[in-house]
C-alpha cells in the first residue's frame, strides 16, 4: 500500500469535516468550532493532495500561492471592518470562481495539445469555465459597487436585455459548437480559439448580469454568485477527477442557494426581482423624496437623560439593532447598557432580524464580538409576541426592519417583508443620526408615532451618554 491509496481516505475525512462545519456554523454558540473543524479538514485534504502522484512535480509553485494566497488572505481578513465584510466575501469569492476557470482553460489546453477532446470532460470542463468566468467578473463588479469603485446605482440602458441575452446566446452556441466537434470527434475546430471566446464572453456575462442590479442588493446577488462558485468548482473537480472538489463545491453550491432564498423570502422579494428588478435603483431615486415626506411632520425628539429616565422605569426592555449599530461600533457600548439595567433588576432581550445590517447573522456576530449572551438573542418569530409586554424598545440605528409600512402600505417597495413588531410596545426610542431612510430609501412612520421619542446622534456616543445618565442616576 503506497501513501497515494490513502488520499481518498483523507479526502473522505475532510468532506465529513466540511459538513460537521457547516453544522456547526449554523449556531452562533457552534459557529467558531465548526469553522476551525472544517478549515481543519481542508488542511488535511491540503496536504494529502501534496502526495499525489500528478502534483509532486508542483510542490514548489503550489508552496508559493499558498504563501501568497494565505498572507493575502490573513492580512485581509484581520484588518477589514465588519460593515465592508460583503466586498471582501465578493473578492474571496470571485477568487474561488477565477480559480475553477483557470483550472478549467488549463485542462482544456492539456487535452487540446494531446488530440483528446471527449464529450464527457469536455461538458464538465466548459461548465467549470463558463460559471467560474460569471463568478468571476460578477464578483468584481459587485465589490466594486460595494467599495464605491464603480457607481451603486443599477446601470442600465434601453437594449440592455438584447445585449446580455445576445452574449449569453453567442456563450451557448460556441459552446455547442465545441461539445459537437467533442462529441463527433471533429479535430479540425479550433478549439483553443473558442474557448477564449467563450472565457471573454462568460466574463462580459457576468459583468451585464451584476451591474444592472443597484449596489443595495449586491448582499443577495454576492450569495448568488457565491453558489454560482460552488457549482463551478464541483465541475472542476469533475474535470480533475478530484472527489473532494465535488463534495465541497456541491457544498458551497447548495449552501449558497440555500443562502440567497432565505435572503430574498427575508426582505419579501423573489430572486428574478432582485436580479431583474432594479430596487436599488428606483430606492435611490425615491430617497430623498421619502425623506422629504417626513419633513416637516411632527416628531418627539429627546436627551439622553429622558431615554435613561425612560429606561430606569422599566421592566422589559427589547433591543433592535440594526445597520447603524454596525456602522457606529455600538455593540460594547449596548453591551454595557445592557448590564447596568439589568443590575436594576430590569429584563433585557435583543431582537435579531434576519436581514439587519448588510449580511446575514451581521448583528449576531456584532453583538457575539461584545459578549452578549446567545440566549439573549431572539429571532423575529419568537420576539415578535413580546413587543407588546416590553416597556421599552431600544431601536439602535436600525429602521427598514421596523418599518411598519411593511405590513400595513401595499404600496411600500418593503411591502410584505416580515418586519419587527417594535410599534407595538408601550414605548419607542429610537437612536439614529437623522430623520434620513435606510437602506430601502423610504419613510418610516414609527418615528411619527405618538410612543417614539428620537435620541438623535451616533449611535456609540448616544448610547455612551445615555450609559453615563443611567450612571450618575445610580
Ligand atoms: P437600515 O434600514 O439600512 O437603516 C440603518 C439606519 O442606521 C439608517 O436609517 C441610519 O440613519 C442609521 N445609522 C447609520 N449610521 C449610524 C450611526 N453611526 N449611528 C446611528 N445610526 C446610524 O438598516 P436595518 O434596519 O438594519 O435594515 C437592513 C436593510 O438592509 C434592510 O432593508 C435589508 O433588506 C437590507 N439588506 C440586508 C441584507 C442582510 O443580509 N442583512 C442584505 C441585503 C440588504 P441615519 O443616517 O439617520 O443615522
Amino acid at each position: 500500500m503506497t501513501i497515494e491509496t490513502l488520499i481518498p481516505v483523507a479526502y473522505l475525512i475532510a468532506a465529513i469535516t466540511f459538513i460537521l462545519g457547516l453544522k456547526g456554523l449554523s449556531s452562533p454558540t457552534t459557529a467558531v468550532q465548526g469553522n476551525r473543524i472544517a478549515a481543519g479538514g481542508m488542511l488535511i485534504a491540503v496536504i494529502a493532495t501534496f502526495f499525489a502522484a500528478d502534483v509532486k512535480g508542483g510542490v514548489p509553485i503550489i508552496l508559493a500561492g499558498i504563501a501568497v494566497g494565505g498572507v493575502a488572505g490573513f492580512a485581509g481578513a484581520r484588518m477589514v471592518k465588519m460593515t465592508a465584510m460583503p466586498q471582501m466575501v465578493a473578492l474571496f469569492n470571485g477568487a474561488g470562481g477565477g480559480a475553477a476557470a483557470l483550472v478549467a482553460i488549463l485542462e482544456f489546453a492539456r487535452n487540446v495539445d494531446a488530440g483528446s477532446l471527449e464529450f464527457g470532460p469536455t461538458l464538465a470542463t466548459l461548465l467549470a469555465l463558463i460559471i467560474g468566468a460569471v463568478s468571476f467578473s460578477g464578483s468584481a463588479v459587485a465589490f466594486g459597487k460595494l467599495q464605491g469603485l464603480i457607481t451603486p446605482k443599477a446601470f442600465r440602458y434601453s437594449s440592455q436585455q438584447l445585449v446580455t441575452g445576445g452574449i449569453a446566446a453567442a456563450t451557448l452556441l460556441l459552446s455547442l459548437v465545441l461539445l459537437a466537434s467533442a462529441f463527433f470527434g471533429a479535430v479540425n475546430v479550433p478549439a483553443m480559439f473558442l474557448i477564449a471566446l467563450i472565457t471573454l464572453l462568460a466574463l462580459a456575462f457576468g459583468i451585464a448580469l451584476v451591474m444592472p442590479i443597484g449596489g443595495a442588493d449586491m448582499p443577495v446577488v454576492i450569495s448568488l454568485l457565491n453558489a454560482y462558485t460552488g457549482l463551478a468548482v464541483a465541475m472542476a473537480g469533475f474535470t480533475l477527477n478530484n472527489q473532494l472538489l465535488i463534495v465541497a463545491g456541491t457544498l458551497v453550491g447548495a449552501s449558497g442557494t440555500i443562502l440567497t432564498r432565505l435572503m430574498s423570502k427575508a426582505m419579501n422579494r423573489s430572486l428574478g426581482n432582485v436580479l431583474f428588478g432594479a430596487f436599488g435603483a428606483a430606492t435611490t431615486a425615491s430617497g430623498a423624496a421619502a425623506s422629504a415626506g417626513l419633513e416637516g411632520r411632527s416628531i418627539r425628539s429627546i436627551g439622553p437623560e429622558d431615554a435613561a429616565i425612560l429606561l430606569s422605569y422599566a421592566q422589559n426592555v427589547i433591543v433592535v439593532p440594526g445597520y447603524g449599530l454596525a456602522v457606529a461600533q455600538a455593540q460594547h457600548s449596548v453591551r454595557e447598557l445592557a448590564d447596568l439595567l439589568e443590575s436594576k433588576g430590569i429584563s433585557v432581550k435583543y431582537a435579531i432580524h434576519p436581514v439587519a445590517g448588510r449580511m446575514p447573522g451581521h448583528m449576531n456576530v456584532l453583538l457575539a464580538e461584545a459578549n452578549v449572551p446567545y440566549d439573549k438573542l431572539f429571532d423575529m418569530d419568537q420576539i415578535n409576541p413580546e413587543f407588546q409586554r416590553a416597556d421599552v424598545a431600544l431601536v439602535i440605528g436600525a429602521n427598514d426592519v421596523t418599518n411598519p409600512a411593511a405590513r400595513s402600505n401595499p404600496g411600500s417597495p418593503i411591502y410584505g417583508m416580515p418586519i419587527l413588531d417594535v410599534d407595538k410596545a408601550q414605548n419607542i426610542i429610537v437612536i439614529k443620526r437623522s430623520m434620513k431612510p435606510g437602506f430601502a430609501g423610504i419613510d418610516n412612520d414609527l418615528y411619527l408615532d405618538p410612543k417614539t421619542a428620537m435620541l438623535f446622534g451616533d449611535a456609540k456616543e448616544a448610547v455612551g451618554k445615555v450609559v453615563q445618565e443611567l450612571k450618575k442616576a445610580a
